[in-house]
């Protein structure tokens, strides 16, 4: 049995959503022509509450049409330090659109709008660059699944709007915060200027992601995505997957939740510092391995050898993510595993 815990990007389209692929109205997306596209962007649009979105092949395109709408060169961004847009899109927003990015820090990537008001220097003047921008990650990836009190983003958004900063949202895995938290997207999309979201994580399509927003910067959103070499043709048949996902895979993830929460129990039940299983809300879990007798990477190969699959994001640090192809016995067999090895991973040698 192999047990792919590595991400939730990971997972096979099911044959219903082969058979909504297959049926695809399409034409030529860079001409506008392609219905099922349109379908998907407007239906995504409004499922926030905004105006206008477009579609992308990732969510790192996403995100960086989403800051270089929002964010002038020689301008900054800032976010959390473990965010994606600063750790996993290898410097894209310096790279493509002259971004500066500061950092703030929480051990679960946890908002606090202090915290990110208290770095932010908007109006800097002719001698020090201004913040123009604040991203939150929700929910937050290397922190572990963390979801927002909608409260600091309320905070957030009070301080944000009369310093004229604009806030924008990587919700690749949004869907996830809003099944978790109850918390409907549309309340996420009026705190938002710009949000990115992807189809391809919790949600199980094979590709895609969208970048959503106000009609204007949408437009101006498709023209860099053109430039970047994002314009796509008939690509009806990769968002037809994006809109069967919409319709059957949101209100699903809260099996992948209670998932997530069986396998942190039962890691924490055998060595209690690994993991707090009360900081596990949604389908993501970051096993701290500190004090034990193996690297994390070490760690991850022998469970790979077991059939359990994972990644090692740090010397310490192992993350597991449940998704839409991992079933119960899986999680059964997944906890045998890794009971054990956490075991021995902890006998003092
Ligand atoms: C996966 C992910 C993205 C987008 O990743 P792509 O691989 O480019 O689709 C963006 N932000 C977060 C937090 C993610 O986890």
């Amino acid at each position: 049995m192999i047990v792919d815990l590595r991400s939730d990007t990971v997972t096979q389209p099911t044959p219903a959503m082969r058979n909504a692929i297959s049926t695809a109205r399409v034409g030529d997306d860079v001409y506008g022509d392609d219905p099922t596209v349109n379908l998907l962007e407007e239906k995504v649009a409004k499922l926030f509450g905004k105006e206008a979105a477009v579609f992308t092949p990732s969510g790192s395109l996403a995100n960086q049409l989403c800051i270089r709408t929002l964010v002038k060169p020689g301008e900054e961004l800032i976010c959390e330090v473990n965010s994606h847009i600063v750790r996993a899109e290898l410097g894209a927003a310096a790279a493509f659109s002259g971004i500066t990015t500061r950092t703030w820090t929480d051990p679960y990537g946890e908002l606090s709008a202090n915290r990110a008001i208290e770095i932010a220097r908007p109006n800097s003047g002719p001698y020090l660059v201004s913040t123009t921008a604040v991203a939150v990650e929700n929910t937050h990836n290397f922190g572990g699944g963390t979801i927002h009190d909608i409260k600091e983003i309320e905070a957030l958004k009070k301080w944000a709007e009369p310093n004229r900063v604009k806030l924008h949202l990587d919700g690749a895995r949004i869907w996830n915060s809003h099944i978790a938290s109850g918390v409907p997207l549309s309340e996420y999309g009026k705190h938002f200027e710009t949000l990115s979201v992807c189809l391809s994580k919790g949600l199980g399509a094979p590709i895609g992601s969208l970048m959503i927003s106000t009609k204007e910067r949408v437009a101006e959103a498709r023209v860099w995505r053109k430039r970047y070499g994002g314009g796509m043709r008939q690509v009806g048949i990769i968002a037809a997957a994006g809109l069967f996902a919409i319709e059957n895979n949101i209100s699903r993830l809260v099996e992948d939740h209670l998932r997530a929460k069986q396998l942190a129990k039962a890691c924490h039940e055998i060595i209690p510092n690994v993991i707090d299983p009360t900081r596990v809300s949604t389908n993501i879990v970051g096993l701290e391995l500190l004090g034990a007798n193996i690297s994390a990477e070490d760690f991850v190969a022998q469970a790979r050898a077991e059939g359990v699959w994972m990644g090692a994001l740090g010397p310490t640090y192992a993350r597991l993510v449940t998704h839409l192809d991992i079933d119960d016995s899986g999680i059964e067999f997944a906890v045998k595993v890794l009971q054990k090895l956490l075991k021995q991973a902890f006998v003092s040698k």
